[in-house]
């Protein structure tokens, strides 16, 4: 009677094992076994990527950027599958990708911050992508996360405009809430895609009018279209 007992105590052992560990054993994207990874090994060699710093420059403003990788293969979908499947495995593997790329280039962190939703896209969405990728940053790399950048309400979307329009579009869309959480400090700005950097440099922009040291644009993939 006892060996049965503890047999069925090993097979429920072995249930929840399963379960909780079956989820970590399986690839964020194509869902195959990996041993130890987030992403297998043929899914990791589809992630493209950009090891060139770039800069976005402006009036007066220059600002240093610096993408995981190209908007294409393995990124483009880890990223979809955040942002419109609420898969947070892949958001997951996005954020440790970008904490690769923190360490790798050194960029000296006190705070990090994230590009804001429009209240359209937030609503129906019931998430920020951005803000999730910057919390699981800085619960990773122990860094305060702060959620000082808000949008306008009014700023339409940026989907379908040129990129002159794109920098017009989003001009003045921005400010900031909490100034003395981001003041004479660096601050990392985390957003998922960059396309013509308008978004990305409006952000920065008002960050360092209000005050901040230095700020570093980081950002899941760059995309040229
Ligand atoms: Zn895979």
């Amino acid at each position: 009677m006892g060996f049965r007992i503890i047999k069925y105590v090993n097979y429920i052992k072995d249930c929840l094992c399963s379960i909780v560990y079956d989820n970590d054993l399986k690839c964020a994207l194509c869902r195959d076994i990996t041993k130890d990874s987030y992403l297998c090994n043929l899914c990791k060699k589809r992630l493209k990527f950009c090891n060139e710093e770039f800069t976005i420059e402006s009036y007066n403003y220059k600002f240093i950027c610096n993408s995981v990788c190209y908007y294409s293969y393995s990124m483009l979908e880890l990223i979809l599958a955040l942002k419109y499947k609420s898969d947070f495995k892949a958001g997951e593997e996005i954020a440790n990708l970008m904490i690769v790329k923190i360490k790798e280039k050194d960029i000296p962190v006190d705070v990090i911050t994230y590009v804001p939703s429009s209240h359209k896209a937030l609503k129906s969405r019931g998430y920020n992508q951005s803000r999730f990728l910057a919390k699981n940053i800085g619960d990773k790399i122990n860094k305060p996360v702060c959620s000082c950048l808000k949008k306008s309400k009014g700023t339409k979307d940026q989907i379908g405009l040129s990129g002159k329009d794109r920098w017009n579009n989003i001009k003045d869309s921005f400010y900031l809430k909490g100034i003395n959480k981001i003041k004479n400090k660096n601050v990392l700005l985390v957003d998922d895609v960059i396309t013509t950097g308008a978004t990305a440099f409006y952000c920065a922009k008002t960050l360092s009018d209000s005050g901040a040291k230095e700020i570093f644009i980081l950002t899941a993939a760059k995309s040229d279209v």
